[in-house]
């Protein structure tokens, strides 16, 4: 089973990913935790083309292309090695982050977006995908008293953060039987049980 969290910037998925996989470990599944963009040695390299260095530096169009080229890459080498193991993977980020982000929130073309996702991913598409909806001036706050100096994506303005957080709710709208939205202004230990709930509820985890 392939599951991705996917959602803003300071949305709490990298904590809900580590009780995700504990609580999935709890019921006997073994459990590969990954990350977009990157999740394998290739894919962390192009992680740094597009997370170091001036934010201007890649129009949408280029983003994209880095991101789906990352993105082939980490299916390749850890996401399908780990299914074909029998593991569960869950995955911080995947491509509905280039759709939301590139696509509602610099502006490429859906159809551009799907096209790139046939020629890199082809028919492959994830079982379930949570998406942790929180209002982006709480995110952004979060994000920003989180990090120091890796990522530059929070100083884009607050209509662009808008834009991909509309993104997001639009493609799980379009999406319902994939994707599951989750309040993620609730206690970690509220936001950890609903997504357990629709673990089990959809997957029958
Ligand atoms: O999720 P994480 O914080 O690791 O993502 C790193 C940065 O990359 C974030 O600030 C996010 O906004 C940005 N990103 C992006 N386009 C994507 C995926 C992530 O701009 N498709």
């Amino acid at each position: 089973r392939f599951i991705t969290l996917e959602g803003g910037e300071g949305a709490g998925k990298s904590t809900q990913i580590a009780r995700l996989k504990s609580w999935l470990e709890g019921r006997g599944h073994r459990v590969t935790t990954t990350r977009e963009p990157g999740g394998s040695p290739g894919a962390e390299l192009i992680r740094k083309l597009l997370v170091e260095g001036p934010v201007e530096r890649w129009d949408g169009t280029t983003e994209a292309l880095l991101h789906f080229a990352a993105r082939r890459e980490h299916l390749r080498s850890t996401v399908c090695p780990a299914l074909k193991r029998g593991d569960w993977v869950v995955s911080d980020r995947f491509a509905d982050s280039t759709l939301a982000y590139q696509g509602y929130g610099h502006g490429i073309e859906r159809g551009i977006f799907e096209q790139l996702y046939k020629v890199a991913v082809g028919d492959f598409r994830p079982d379930l995908t949570i998406i942790l909806d929180l209002p982006i001036e709480i995110g952004l706050r979060r994000a920003a008293e989180r990090r120091g100096s890796e990522t530059r994506y929070e100083s884009l303005p607050h209509d662009f953060h808008a834009r991909v957080h509309r993104g997001f709710l639009e493609i799980a709208a379009q999406e319902p039987k994939r994707c599951v939205v989750i309040d993620a202004t609730g206690t970690i230990d509220a936001i950890a049980g609903a997504i357990a709930d629709a673990v089990r509820n959809r997957l029958g985890a």
